[in-house]
């Protein structure tokens, strides 16, 4: 079910996580029709595609390609997306991950899973809306532009090159987005964000129907924060701050 055309490789070999080309985005859908719609649409943007139709084929793939970026239906024959992406996760894979998802209801499934998605397009999605949270989550991946800074706030330090987060002296694991969330805050302590503004500057695009998601990223990374999770605090009525 491999798709074998050229530019998986070449994308591939092109651009690994640090290069500069576009990439390879793999792609785990069981629909054929959808699967061939995001393939066109990712490839008339630079990006070289493999697509896999079931779940065990598409995990093997995510370790096997070190795909950029993963595109992932939830619903798959074999193993299913969240699965995927748990599995991935485990064994510290953070490829930057796109939940496609079916039903409304399955976002706040996933997203409350905590499995460190980057985001969702709900079905029926228009493809060109999946190629710009692609490239959001691959400009999100590759951190904030005026990143050397080592940026403190509290016990928590973050190291905007390195990509880590330390609370004290122990290490905490952030996805790529629940990261640059954090950073951005951390960038201006005390200065209170809206959740509008926040969804505009991480996540690279305007509000459509909500504004959860921030909620959620806050969520995940005040769970993982434990006693420091005090260091984003609540603006009732208004949105989020690091705590200066
Ligand atoms: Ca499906």
């Amino acid at each position: 079910m491999a798709s074998g055309s050229g530019k998986d490789v070449s994308g591939r070999d092109a651009s690994g996580r640090e290069g500069s080309g576009k990439g390879l985005v793999l792609v785990v859908e069981d629909e054929q029709a959808i699967a061939e719609l995001v393939r066109l649409y990712l490839t008339r943007d630079g990006y070289g595609v493999h697509v896999e139709h079931d779940g065990d084929a598409g995990l093997a793939a995510a370790r096997r390609l070190r795909p950029v970026a993963c595109v992932l239906d939830i619903r798959l024959p074999g193993t299913d997306g969240t699965e995927i992406c748990r599995q991935l996760r485990e064994s510290g894979d953070w490829t930057p991950i796109i939940f496609l998802t079916a039903r409304d209801d399955e976002v706040d499934r996933v997203l409350g899973l905590e499995l460190g998605a980057d985001d969702y397009v709900t079905k029926p999605f228009s493809p060109r809306e999946l190629v710009a949270r692609v490239k959001s989550v691959l400009r999100r991946a590759a951190g904030p532009p005026d990143g050397g800074r080592v940026l403190r706030v509290g016990e928590v330090t973050l190291h905007p090159q390195r990509r880590s987060v330390h609370i004290g002296q122990t290490a905490v694991s952030l996805t790529p987005t629940e990261f640059d969330l954090l950073a951005h805050l951390m960038q201006k302590p005390g200065r209170v964000f809206t959740r509008e503004e926040l969804l505009a500057s991480v996540w690279g695009y305007a509000a459509h129907g909500g504004t959860r998601t921030v909620d959620v990223h806050v969520a995940q990374i005040r769970g993982k924060f434990g006693d420091a999770a005090d260091v984003i605090r609540t603006v009732r009525g208004v949105g989020y701050t690091a705590n200066d």
